[in-house]
């Protein structure tokens, strides 16, 4: 907890999030969800600032290869159950996006085939933060990641498929509240990169994509 202290409006990035100690990694719950930590000692507490993003890496079993197409995973299903219990649900439903990155295959990379650019990636971002300016203009929130439930109700208004889509989601993988109001969030914040007034069900999809831990593909 010390670290996220450190970082107020900083970058916490955590590799090998299983190999942290479970209670550590939920310690960072209150300060991922309010923007602060309190410390408790016999006579006081006090709270500190520790407004943070946070980009932890994990993977998907102990030895690293499972689901990996080349290799193959030596752990027993209990031995994984056991790596991946040491994240608890709370913590991974107070986590935006959670996104599975497998294994470049040597021809992609061997062949110098670009994505997007940083510069074109700056463009989109800067045109997000703007479009997210302009609608919260009258709002004390800066950003999407900020808005409040209410404010998702005024600013994230679906149609009808995307109401759908969002509702089966919600019911078939049984995603709480909190989950779903970052999927809306988070596809109000896909919808400004594209430029995008309304959200459509590309956007949300994409949004419910993110959710992959929540999808207990892992188990
Ligand atoms: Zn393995």
């Amino acid at each position: 907890m010390t670290t996220s202290t450190l970082v107020p409006i900083g970058l916490l990035f955590l590799d090998e999030l299983p190999e942290f100690n479970r209670a550590t990694l939920e310690v960072m719950r209150q300060p991922l969800e309010d923007g602060v930590v309190t410390i408790s000692r016999a006579l006081t507490s006090t709270t500190f600032p520790a407004d943070f993003m946070l980009i932890a890496v994990m993977n998907p079993c102990p030895c690293g290869y499972r689901n990996d197409s080349l290799r193959d995973c030596q752990c027993s299903p209990p031995k994984i159950d056991r790596y991946m219990s040491k994240i608890s649900g709370p913590l991974l439903d107070r986590i935006d996006i959670h996104i599975e990155v497998p294994a470049v295959p040597f021809q992609e990379f061997s062949t110098g085939t670009s994505g997007t650019s940083s510069q074109t990636m700056r463009e989109q971002v800067t045109r997000a933060r703007r479009n997210q300016q302009v609608r919260l203009a009258d709002h004390p929130t800066l950003f999407n990641g900020q808005m409040t439930s209410r404010q998702i109700r005024n600013f994230c208004r679906l149609n009808q498929s995307c109401m759908s889509l969002l509702i089966n989601s919600v019911q078939e993988m049984g995603l709480s509240a909190r989950a779903h109001d970052k999927i809306l969030r988070v596809a109000r914040t896909i919808a400004d990169l594209e430029n995008a007034e309304t959200i459509d069900v590309e956007h949300l999809q994409e949004a419910v994509n993110y959710r992959m831990l929540d999808r207990q593909l892992w188990l």
